[in-house]
């Protein structure tokens, strides 16, 4: 059997380091859960429900009595999730790594109408258009100067040597 990589984590309440599993425990205390980082998870589905953690049954040392503990339900809303239990992340990670939730663009995607889609793409078309224009217009602005200074030069023995005439003219006819 390959053993599992256990991911080591730093709990953002205690600061302690604590290995996946162990994730009972924060400030020492065995019943506290250790949390991490917020993460925000999306799906498809806006009321999708994923069963996280089974339900378990322990005995009560004290008692000695079967005990109940509570699978963990995580609860999308509007297709959002966000949780800080570090449990939680993995089995939704592993979930979202088999195609089961999807990423914040596939959501906003599938979330977009065609009509919607079709806007986007016009949108960004427009966009790079304009991006083209001005790159050319630039491109125009340095030919325009490079002419100029070959004018300056004087190496093209034309009207435009005229002197005190405005360059423009002489630099039309150099680039003709
Ligand atoms: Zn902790």
């Amino acid at each position: 059997m390959p053993k599992i990589e256990r991911k080591e984590y730093v709990c953002i309440f205690c600061e302690g380091k604590f290995l996946s599993g162990d994730w009972m425990g924060c400030a020492g205390n065995k019943f506290r859960r250790h949390q991490v980082e917020p993460v925000t998870y999306h799906s498809k589905h806006d009321n999708h429900v994923i069963c996280c953690t089974k339900e378990a049954t322990v005995l009560n040392p004290t008692t000695g009595e079967s005990q109940k503990i509570p699978g963990y339900q995580a609860q999308f809303v509007n297709g959002h999730y966000t949780t800080s239990d570090p449990e939680v992340q993995e089995v939704l990670n592993r979930i979202l790594a088999e195609g089961g939730l999807v990423s914040l663009d596939a959501y906003v995607d599938s979330k977009l109408t065609d009509h919607q889609k079709a806007e986007r793409a016009k949108g960004q078309l427009a966009e790079q258009s304009e991006l083209l224009k001005k790159v050319q217009q630039e491109n125009e602005r340095l030919k325009a100067q490079i002419g100029e200074e070959k004018n300056g030069n004087g190496d093209e023995p034309s009207a435009a040597a005229i002197p005190g005439q405005g360059s423009l003219s002489g630099r039309r006819q150099v680039r003709a």
